[in-house]
């Protein structure tokens, strides 16, 4: 699938910081390892979106940690391979079709474009590999032969597969969670603990046999479609090899998703962690409410622009918080932010020092090489009066993405 046009990245002036990163996995800010895979890269995973209603700015806000993720990389010299998955194939979004009387293909088709015009429009550096789960099933099937052949999965009855939770010794090491949450987070996000039949409760679903009214692909176990974990596990691992650097997403997915990302690739291609970095971004709320649909408070990035707000602002108003947080967006908040580039715009085009906006940049790097400090980073700008405007834009521009 395609993705969006790449933005232009200035060059960053200032001295490489390495990136750290907070890994879920291991409870700490560490240091991303950014030794180059076999291509000289280092690789990058980021779960997409389900296409139903996924392009408003809570959704945006992740896109927009994981797109500083590759811009501090890039700042610091590295190649970066960036690889999303599109689920277009996945019960919420027939759940969604059926119930607003469309159809599914078209549903997804629509809010995709949706979701890159919010990209493009954010000056989002695109995945170089934008993948469908139609466009992989092939790849979800050769990964379920395997996890069968080694006893890794098992077939229930209607064609159904499940994946073992002790497939691996490590399971549980990418969330920490303890057995109860585990189960609470299965029922609510999407696991079937209930199935009968079922080896473990938390077994996840890797193959979905064919049932009437759901699209199927013929396979070697019967006709189904593939389960969302493992549709991750495959994109992932053959385009950026069996271990990689960064696997991202929002602080919902860290379990059960990428808990059985990593497990069924780590079962089914013998490493002991698919990703060196699990990396979370926490959620958006408007004015204290979560952002949903049937709440009606929805924030759409087009509609954003649409009203005279420019991308920097919206950028700048998400990184006034740290992404780690769970935290608020508002109107005034991005009233805030653009009066606050207003202020950059002036106090940067008042004088010209280049030995400061050095010393600026260099800290804006510290800051966001720290566990993407954006606070800090933000605040470094608002110090930077009379210093010489190019350099202090461009570094704006390719740390932030925010263009003055
Ligand atoms: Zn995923």
């Amino acid at each position: 699938m395609h993705a969006w046009p790449n933005p232009a990245i200035p060059e960053v002036a200032g001295t490489p910081v390495p990136l750290k990163l907070y890994d879920t996995a291991d409870q700490r800010v560490k240091e991303v390892d950014t030794t180059p895979d076999e291509k000289g890269e280092v690789g990058l995973y980021v779960c997409g979106i389900t296409p139903y209603d996924s392009t408003h700015l809570g959704h945006a806000a992740t896109y927009l940690t994981f797109d500083l993720v590759q811009r501090q990389l890039i700042a610091n010299g590295h190649k970066v391979h960036y690889v999303q998955n599109i689920t277009d194939v996945d019960d919420p979004l027939f759940e969604r079709a059926e119930r607003d009387n469309v159809d599914w293909r078209e549903l997804g088709t629509s809010q995709i474009d949706l979701f890159r015009s919010d990209m493009e429009i954010l000056s989002v550096i695109p995945p170089r590999d934008y993948i469908g789960a139609m466009e992989s099933v092939d790849e979800v099937i050769e990964m379920v032969q395997k996890l069968l052949d080694e006893g890794s999965a098992y077939q229930l009855d209607q064609g159904d597969i499940y994946a073992s939770i002790e497939a691996t010794e490590q399971f549980g090491y990418e969330s920490n969670l303890d057995r109860a949450t585990m189960e609470e987070y299965f029922a609510e996000r999407g696991g079937d603990p209930q199935r009968e039949g079922k080896r473990d409760p938390l077994d996840a679903l890797v193959w979905r046999g064919h049932r009437n009214g759901e699209p199927a692909w013929e396979s070697p176990f019967g006709p189904g479609r593939p389960g969302w974990h493992v549709e991750c596990s495959a994109i992932a691992t053959n385009r950026l090899g069996a271990s990689f650097a960064i696997q991202g997403g929002g602080s919902d997915l860290a379990f059960p998703h990428h808990e059985f990302s990593a497990a069924h690739a780590e079962a089914a291609l013998g490493v002991d962690r698919m990703a060196g970095h699990y990396v979370h971004a926490g959620m958006i709320a408007l004015d204290g409410v979560k952002m949903s649909k049937s709440l009606g408070n929805l924030v759409f990035v087009h509609k954003l622009t649409e009203d005279g707000y420019e991308p920097a602002a919206i950028r700048v108003a998400v990184f006034n918080g740290h992404y780690r947080d769970d935290r608020d967006f508002s109107y005034a908040a991005l009233d805030e932010a653009a009066q606050r580039i207003a202020r950059w715009r002036e106090n940067l085009a008042a004088e010209v020092d280049e030995v400061r906006a050095r010393e600026t940049v260099d800290k804006l790097r510290a800051a966001l090489a720290d566990d993407l400090d954006t606070p800090t980073a933000l605040r470094v700008v608002d110090e930077a009066a009379g210093d010489h405007a190019g350099i202090v834009a461009a570094a704006l521009d390719g740390l932030l993405g925010v263009r003055l």
